[in-house]
């Protein structure tokens, strides 16, 4: 039977990673996948991190199941941290939370409720957006639209272009937003911007969907959810889809929440049990190690300082190495003017190279980024920034 099972192509960025990794070129460098590297070009475990599994280890009394929505008190931590102690949609008790295996479960787990309790719905992305956005939101079955967002004759945000698409967009369609550090292009909204989102948001009666993958990687854990919080108003109904895989470090612990931020409490109350019977049918309940590091380290005042330092670490080298590289273009006697790099926000941007220029940097200096030039600014290093600019400047001819 499985001989009419065709192969299926590998995944645009992960694939990248394999090539990568079967690459004999000593001097290679890999700018492809979002996965932050420090000077050394290692993916290091945060040192908050090591101190919270050693206290779990020894505290740890059972394996036993975890509930359907995850560790009792992860919720409430995951919401303060995106909304802080005091915002209304805390002390209205209006929002609810379930852990996720990551930031990709909670988008799943949104995309199953969403066809299931709120069919019919076309759900809208940014144009560019993650790859993987389309295929999660296809395989839950809802119907996808775009909006205009990579301005590429300025790099910058096409903010007219979205929302013109967006006052297209019918009442009660879903609004996929990226709540910082968009996810291929770097290119953020102004808090003004934000604001006028969410005044379309409300007049048109849209219900948005926040992916929040990277809270603290682009001006500060509060500074980046100044977007969220601009469209979570009195009464304003929304979707957040939370991961901790880049701020904690955590990637291969499968960590991260959804929140449903509903009109009321009993409403919410109500979308929670919906969000339960969409998990029991996917994965029954998520694994605990991940949240419980992640709580653990919220929880506990000593070890939330040094996650904040050395989250406020990987952001400063992010941002340092964005005004190195334009720095280097710019003295290695490329003409062509790079300085919208360093305005965008958080591991990725979006350099302008096409997929020829893509291809070459390749197949000739075994640098790799993804085809539609975005380049993983983390894998950026002393090291190797002056190779890069050489292979940059060779390709633009
Ligand atoms: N959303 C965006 C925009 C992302 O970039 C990523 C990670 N690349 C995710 C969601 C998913 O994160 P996770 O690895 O936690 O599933």
């Amino acid at each position: 039977m499985f001989q009419q099972v065709p192969t299926a192509p590998p995944d645009s960025i992960l694939g990248l990673n394999e090539a990568f990794r079967a690459d004999p070129n000593p001097e290679k460098i890999n700018l492809s996948v979002g996965v932050y590297k420090d000077e050394q070009g290692v993916t290091p475990v945060l040192k908050c991190v090591k101190e919270a599994e050693r206290r779990l280890l020894e505290s740890e009394s059972t394996k036993s199941y975890l509930p359907i929505d995850g560790r009792p008190g992860y919720d409430k931590a995951v919401r303060e941290l995106m909304f802080g102690a005091d915002h209304e949609v805390m002390t209205a008790e209006r929002g609810v939370t379930v852990q996720t295996p990551g930031g990709t479960g909670a988008l799943r787990v949104a995309g199953d409720f969403l066809a299931d309790s709120l069919p019919g719905r076309s759900l809208w992305l940014s144009q560019p957006t993650w790859p993987n956005h389309p295929n999660i939101f296809t395989a839950a079955g809802l119907p996808l639209k775009t909006y205009a967002y990579f301005d590429k004759a300025n790099n910058g945000l096409d903010f007219g272009g979205m929302m013109e698409a967006l006052k297209g967009a019918a009442k009660g369609d879903v609004v996929v937003l990226h709540g910082c550090c968009h996810n291929p292009t770097g290119i953020d909204p102004t808090p003004q911007q934000w604001k006028a989102i969410g005044d379309l948001v409300q007049e048109k009666e849209l219900l948005p969907l926040l992916d929040f993958a990277y809270q603290g990687f682009g001006d500060g854990l509060s500074e980046d959810a100044v977007g969220l919080r601009e469209i979570a108003r009195p009464g304003q109904e929304m979707l957040i889809c939370s991961s901790f895989s880049k701020n904690f470090g955590l990637y291969n612990e499968r960590v991260g929440a959804l929140t449903a931020v509903a009109g009321t409490k009993d409403e919410a109350g109500a979308v929670l049990s919906q969000l339960k019977k969409v998990i029991r049918s996917n994965y029954s309940n998520p694994p605990t190690h991940g949240a419980a590091v992640v709580e653990t380290v919220l929880a506990d005042a000593e070890l939330r300082t040094m996650w904040e330092e050395e989250l406020a670490h990987m952001r400063n080298r992010i941002n340092g190495m964005r005004k190195l590289l334009v720095e280097k273009i710019a003295a290695c006697g490329i003409e062509q003017d790079f300085s919208f790099i360093q305005d965008q926000r958080g591991m990725f941007s979006f350099s302008g190279l096409n997929q020829m220029q893509v291809d070459q940097l390749r197949s000739e200096m075994s640098i790799y980024i993804v085809g539609s030039g975005r380049i993983n600014v983390a894998g950026i290093s002393e090291a190797n920034v002056d190779r890069l600019c050489e292979g940059i400047k060779k390709v633009l001819g």
